[in-house]
């Protein structure tokens, strides 16, 4: 059967994508010409990479364009992929470019692009139902389970990151302390409990306790030792201060892998205290959860096994293409009893396509949810647990050497240890050195690490995060940042 395209006053180049039937292409084979382009183009995009600059300011009038009231009638794909090519994909963030370290961001993979591009073509629901995508988060479930050390009946879902996968953890722990009703009648302020992160927690444990209704009074900042980890003594005595008070410890939040630094708490000793006191145990291992893969890492990450639930994302040091965040839960019973409700258009039957054991709406706050399983499960499988690990690994040596070379300066120095991947350095002074040249190295395109404080003072950041970053990247930062200092004082 032959398709009518509607008549239309259309652009010169391409075909029009819809027919008076439907939104299908009106000449497929128009369309796999311009697919296959746009496939080509994304593949040269990041062949070639290394020969552009980490990053480029959107131009203004770019921007301006990006004003428009809505399109009514139709436009050639092909016109807007031009578009596209000329006005979005040269303004990226530039974390897929090697020379990118800035806060922590993963690199991509040319897997991860092409498995999204097929979950979009599936255009799969993973609220629940019967299908095979449901089987295949399931699976990514399980190897998460087996990378922590948790037990494989643990409950697993991808969410957006990993500050949902931390709020998803923090009512999942009130469910535990206070039971199902809680969903019915809140927490009642008599309850007081009270929730423990260290000062290096990220900011988005502190949302999560807002979020919740809680109220961020209700969090405890732990101070950290000289190495940024949660110091253990201190929590002891807080939490069992608190408990004289009449206060309840609700959820204690281990770090593996802080945002600034990469320090990880030790987790099993963390994991005694929140026990000792009945608090729900909870790693927030963002990017290190991926140490896991790494025999030589592994071992830093010793007593996340022991955690009631991790959150983590495969998009940062996964590689897997944003998003895909996670969050696993030891006892699946309470992280269903803390979302499952089953309304008549939900309901579950023994067969057809409405049955399944699974859904993955009765384990979190979504419902319609999108596939991001099959990206991270392309990823893993092609790539292997093995080869991610060297590439963690990797990144982690890169970190190393930059510090290393940091640390042969007279103009620099290391703000903190490196622990794993992340190196925090800066210029004693002049006093705004550190963020002209952060800002100097995005402005020239020459690289892209951030700033953070430690101790009080502005330093450069730079995170290893990316699989492509290496030791020349390193030696490109250090090299553009000494020229960078000597410029700031000479101007
Ligand atoms: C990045 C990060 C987060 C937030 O994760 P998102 O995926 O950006 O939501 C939380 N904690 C740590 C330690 C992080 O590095």
């Amino acid at each position: 059967m032959t398709s009518h395209p509607r008549k239309r006053g259309q652009g010169s180049t391409g075909r029009l994508f819809s027919t008076e039937r439907d939104l299908d292409p009106a000449d497929w084979d128009a369309a796999r010409v311009t697919a296959h382009r746009m496939l080509d183009d994304m593949l040269d995009h990041i062949e070639t990479l290394r020969s552009r600059p980490v990053w480029k300011e959107p131009p203004a009038e770019v921007v301006s364009r990006f004003r428009e009231p809505l399109p009514r009638s139709e436009r050639a794909l092909s016109d807007v992929h031009g578009q596209f090519l000329e006005e979005i994909l040269p303004f990226g963030t530039g974390n897929t470019h090697p020379g990118f370290m800035g806060w922590v961001h993963g690199g991509g993979t040319v897997v991860g692009m092409l498995a999204e591009m097929l979950a979009a073509g599936l255009n799969a629901n993973l609220g629940g139902r019967n299908h095979m995508a449901i089987h295949v988060e399931r699976q990514i479930a399980y190897w998460a389970a087996e990378m922590l050390g948790f037990p494989t009946d643990a409950a697993g879902l991808f969410v957006t990151g990993t500050s949902i996968a931390n709020f998803i953890a923090l009512l999942t722990a009130r469910n535990a302390m206070f039971g199902r009703d809680v969903r019915a009648t809140g927490i009642k302020p008599s309850e007081k409990p009270v929730i423990y992160a260290a000062r290096s927690a990220h900011d988005c444990v502190r949302r999560a306790v807002e979020m919740s209704g809680l109220g961020s009074n209700a969090l405890r900042i732990v101070p950290t030792d000289q190495a940024g980890r949660l110091e253990v003594d201190m929590l002891e005595t807080t939490i069992a201060q608190d408990r004289r008070r009449g206060l309840r410890p609700l959820m204690v939040v281990g770090t593996a892998g802080t945002v600034d630094t990469g320090a990880i708490d030790d987790l099993t000793e963390v994991a005694r205290t929140a026990r000792r006191h009945g608090a729900w145990f909870h790693v927030d291992a963002a990017f290190g959860a991926m140490a896991a893969l790494s025999p030589r890492l592994k071992p830093l990450l010793a007593g996340i096994e022991l955690a009631d639930s991790v959150a983590f994302d495969f998009h940062k040091w996964g590689q897997v293409p944003y998003d895909a965040g996670f969050v696993l839960v030891r006892d699946a019973g309470v992280l269903k009893a803390t979302f499952a409700s089953q309304p008549d258009y939900l309901r579950r039957v023994g067969r057809g396509l409405a049955a399944g054991d699974f859904w993955p709406c009765d384990y979190g706050p979504d419902l319609s949810r999108g596939f991001r399983a099959l990206k991270t499960w392309f990823t893993l499988q092609v790539y292997g647990a093995d080869r991610l690990g060297q590439m963690v690994e990797r990144c982690c040596d890169v970190a190393g050497y930059l510090a290393e070379r940091i640390a042969a300066t007279s103009e620099f120095e290391l703000a903190a240890p490196v622990a794993l991947n992340i190196v925090c350095f800066g210029a004693r002074h002049p006093a705004g050195c550190n963020e002209w040249i952060v800002e100097e190295l995005h402005m020239r395109g020459l690289a892209a690490p951030s700033t953070t404080t430690i101790d009080g003072k502005t330093v450069i950041r730079a995170a290893i995060v990316n699989h492509r970053t290496g030791f020349e990247e390193a030696d490109r930062l250090v090299d553009a940042a000494l020229k960078l200092k000597r410029e700031f004082e000479n101007r």
